[in-house]
């Protein structure tokens, strides 16, 4: 009698968002697993389970420590949330429109901007506290635009700058752009990031008319990417850091076994025909038919590149640091804005004794989600750090609260010294797409494939949660392939 084949095995790497919906659609998705479903081993170095995402209590509410939100224009998280029957935990974002903090004062952002490219003349002279050289610059873009020839992948910062000039590229697009990725547009990849403004300098005319014909394409990676309606961004009632929570909940009564404080120390392959690979952590080695490694790129590179120099190359994907500090003062002792859901502080904003400030950035946590205003108080987080502005590694939580709530009381005209605070830090956490970004990706999941493994993560595919989710779903379609091939 011939000997039965033995059950398909998968290891997955790293419980993040990835990870975990990488497991969910190898278990079977929205079905359920089925007798072909592969025994499925997540293993993760931390005992937190999301990764990059998380929550805590403050100030009697729930509260995010790292993703706050995600957009809903990509379907990702919203049929994810369905399929785990959380659905109605979805919670429409509630305001919009931000401030931009310019030459000493707040100025609300107008519409009609795309990533802080202005589409419209109307659209540009509403973008107050720019320098009437800035609008000059720009406005010439329109009526007699600067010829720009893009050859291969180019930064953000050199495609906005020769067409828009050099003030309202680093004054208005540099946050908007460093927002999202902490990182700068002169690094960044115009084609991984904002591959719209590509298309659009690639009419060879006005900028600002490409962009408002592309209008409706917005910017990212999620180009690519489905679309759906609905809100514009949505949260959970139990924070985004819920997602990882419910998935994890529901992949172990599915089976999924799932090890937490666990780090993988090595990928090697093995001589076993039907398991050619062996996973070792310091105490175990699990056998598998192929692999999802869904770690941030550097780890996947130090755990992948000697079997191949493309995967070796990911070693070159590094990250900005953020941290959020966030803080619960009396409503009427917070002397916000009226509008919008937040600031934008751009590059190089004058500090004293020459510094510049380290806040990049604001969220109002509460007017974005219902679920945490209140009467009397309120919630915002101050955003610090990006990839070339690391001042926050070397200060203690009190020190940076203080630096942050007196950088505050310079944007709002007045903060409390002495409040509610809390410090989250994420080291490492937002990888950045430089040019080239997109030529070594493909290598280096080529290079995987050819190896029986798939990536996934925010190294990718697009820096948010969709882009997360949908990473982790098609890393386990490929492997699917390994499988029944
Ligand atoms: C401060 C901050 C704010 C953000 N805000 C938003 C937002 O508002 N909206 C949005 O859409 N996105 C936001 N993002 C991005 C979003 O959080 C990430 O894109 C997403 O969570 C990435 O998930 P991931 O699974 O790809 O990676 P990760 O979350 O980094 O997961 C990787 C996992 O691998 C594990 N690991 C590492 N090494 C090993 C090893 N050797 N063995 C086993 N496991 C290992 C890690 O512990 C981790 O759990 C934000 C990110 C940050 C940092």
């Amino acid at each position: 009698m011939p000997s039965p084949v033995p059950r398909n095995s998968v290891v997955i790497v790293g419980a993040g968002i990835s990870g975990l919906s990488a497991a969910w659609e190898l278990s079977g998705g929205a079905n359920g697993p089925t007798d072909a479903t592969p025994r499925i081993e997540i293993i993760e170095a931390s005992e937190h389970v999301g990764g990059l995402t998380g929550t805590r209590e403050f100030a009697e509410r729930t509260v995010d420590l790292g993703a706050d939100g995600f957009l809903g224009r990509r379907p990702e998280v919203v049929t994810l949330a369905r399929e785990l029957g959380i659905e109605n935990q979805l919670e429409a974002i509630n305001a919009s429109g931000a401030s931009l903090f310019l030459r000493g004062k707040l100025y609300e952002l107008p519409t009609g901007l795309i990533l802080g490219v202005p589409t419209s003349p109307k659209s540009l002279r509403s973008l107050r506290g720019l320098s009437w050289r800035a609008r000059r610059a720009a406005r010439r873009d329109y009526y007699l635009p600067r010829k720009f020839k893009v050859n291969g992948d180019v930064s953000i910062g050199a495609i906005v700058r020769a067409k828009l000039g050099e003030e309202l590229a680093l004054q208005v697009i540099e946050p908007m752009i460093g927002g999202i990725q902490a990182g700068r547009i002169d690094d960044l990849s115009a084609q991984s990031v904002f591959p719209a403004l590509v298309t659009a300098a690639k009419s060879g005319g006005s900028l600002m008319r490409a962009m408002a014909k592309l209008g409706a394409a917005q910017p990212g990676p999620s180009n690519a990417a489905p679309k759906s309606q609905g809100a514009m961004f949505y949260s959970l009632q139990s924070g985004v850091g819920s997602l990882a929570t419910a998935l994890a909940e529901q992949l172990e009564s599915r089976g999924v076994v799932l090890r937490r404080s666990t780090p993988v120390t090595a990928l090697r392959r093995s001589v076993d025909e039907h398991y050619p690979w062996e996973v070792d952590t310091a105490s175990t080695t699990t056998r598998a038919n192929a692999l999802i490694v869904a770690t941030p790129a550097v780890v996947t590179g130090q755990l992948l590149g000697s079997h191949d120099a493309r995967l070796k190359a990911l070693l070159q994907i590094d990250s900005a640091g953020a941290v959020m500090v966030c803080f619960h003062v009396p409503r009427n002792e917070a002397n916000l804005p009226s509008h919008g859901t937040g600031v934008l502080v751009p590059l190089a904003t004058p500090w004293h004794d020459g510094e510049s400030m380290m806040i990049t950035a604001v969220t109002f946590l509460d007017r974005k989600w219902p679920r945490l205003m209140r009467d009397d108080d309120c919630v915002l987080r101050a955003h610090v750090g990006r990839i070339d502005d690391i001042r926050w590694e070397g200060m203690s939580d009190a020190d940076l609260t203080t630096r942050v709530a007196k950088e505050l009381a310079t944007l709002f005209g007045s903060w409390p010294l002495e409040s509610d605070s809390f410090v989250a830090r994420w080291p490492n956490g937002l990888p950045q797409y430089r040019v080239g970004h997109e030529e070594l990706v493909r290598n280096a999941k080529d290079a995987a494939g050819k190896l029986r493994i798939a990536l996934a993560g925010n190294a990718y595919d697009g820096v948010g949660i969709p882009a997360s989710v949908g990473s982790g779903r098609k890393a386990a379609q490929h492997v699917k392939t390994f499988l029944d091939a």
